[in-house]
């Protein structure tokens, strides 16, 4: 049995998180700096620079005489003065007082990427496009909803039974849900629309801010095999994103190579943790009744147990053809 840490699982969704978080503070950071380094530029001109430090100055001896129960209208009326006699030697140089302040992108949050207790929108536009290029939908599984054109079959009872499975993909999707084990296993030969289907579920609910990792069994066997060869304390980050993102599909189970001690352990790994954890798994696959024969009774009853998994079993001509 394979060995793992499962000590620093971290959520996808919360590995995210973390980074538009890491990345809003440094964004920020940048932008007080550059408008401290301005500050420090334009009040090195001594002109400028004594100014400041009379206002300084006359604001010390404000608070102090403030403190001690003095009159400070005096002190009031100066700095009224000295702030006058700032700004137009501030625009004599060609700066203004908001050239100092930082210019964040967020005006909202001041690029915190928080406002209270929620999530300002530029943080979760900023979660979206992450959540988008880290499934990299349009090289891996282009094909959306809208790309399905049924006039192109020309087998009524292809049509049919297409036309069916990409209803039940929608409400798949509208039923879709982080914490619940929702299972698809689209088999049957190549070319009969498999991956399309499964691609269209992926690009509907990428576009709906789920975590979906859409990934060939092949790259999945290679994955595996680098994880397998690795340190044991270091396996969990190999794992780690495929065992918690919201949604995993793997294309085309069955033609990846076949290594003893890895493919099985893995592959049942990845299912029962998913399961455990109450996330989704999609495997579209040209194997159907050969599945026990390849993986083994219990990847092959999880992949069919029809208590979370809706199974379509695809039939009819090579769609390739019709392109
Ligand atoms: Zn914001």
């Amino acid at each position: 049995m394979i060995c793992l840490m499962m000590k620093i699982i971290i959520n996808m969704r919360n590995k995210i998180y973390k980074i538009i978080l890491n990345e809003l503070q440094t964004l920020r950071k940048q932008e007080e700096l550059y408008a401290q380094k301005k500050s420090d530029i334009a009040f090195a001109i001594p002109e400028l620079k004594e100014c400041d430090k009379a206002i300084r100055l006359n604001n010390f001896e404000m608070v102090k005489a403030e403190f001690e129960g003095k009159d400070t209208s005096a002190f009031k009326q100066n700095e009224i003065e000295l702030s006058s006699m700032l700004n137009k030697s501030l625009l004599k140089y060609g700066y203004n007082y908001l050239d100092f302040e930082p210019q964040y992108t967020c005006p909202k949050c001041n690029d915190t990427g928080k406002i209270g207790n929620t999530y300002c929108e530029c943080f979760n536009s900023r979660y979206l496009a992450k959540v988008k290029s880290i499934a990299n939908l349009e090289v891996v599984a282009p094909f959306t909803f809208k790309d399905f054109d049924a006039s192109k079959i020309f087998d009524i009872s292809q049509f049919n039974f297409l036309e069916e499975t990409y209803k039940k993909a929608k409400i798949y999707c509208k039923m879709f849900s982080p914490k619940k084990t929702q299972n698809m296993l689209l088999a049957g030969p190549a070319g009969t629309g498999k991956t399309c289907v499964a691609s269209a579920i992926a690009n509907e609910l990428v576009n709906r801010g789920f975590t979906v990792i859409f990934i060939s069994s092949y790259e999945l066997f290679q994955k595996m095999k680098s994880c397998h060869f690795s340190l044991p304390e270091d396996r969990d980050q190999y794992l780690e994103d495929f065992l918690t993102v919201d949604l995993l599909i793997i294309d085309d189970l069955g033609v990846e190579p076949y290594l003893n001690n890895i493919t099985e352990e893995y592959l049942l790994l990845i299912i029962c943790e998913r399961e455990v954890n109450c996330k989704s798994t999609i495997v579209t696959t040209n194997l159907s009744d050969q599945l026990v024969e390849k993986y083994g009774e219990r990847i092959a009853y999880r992949l069919t147990n029809q208590r979370n998994t809706l199974i379509r079993i695809f039939e009819g001509n090579d769609l390739r053809s019709y392109r």
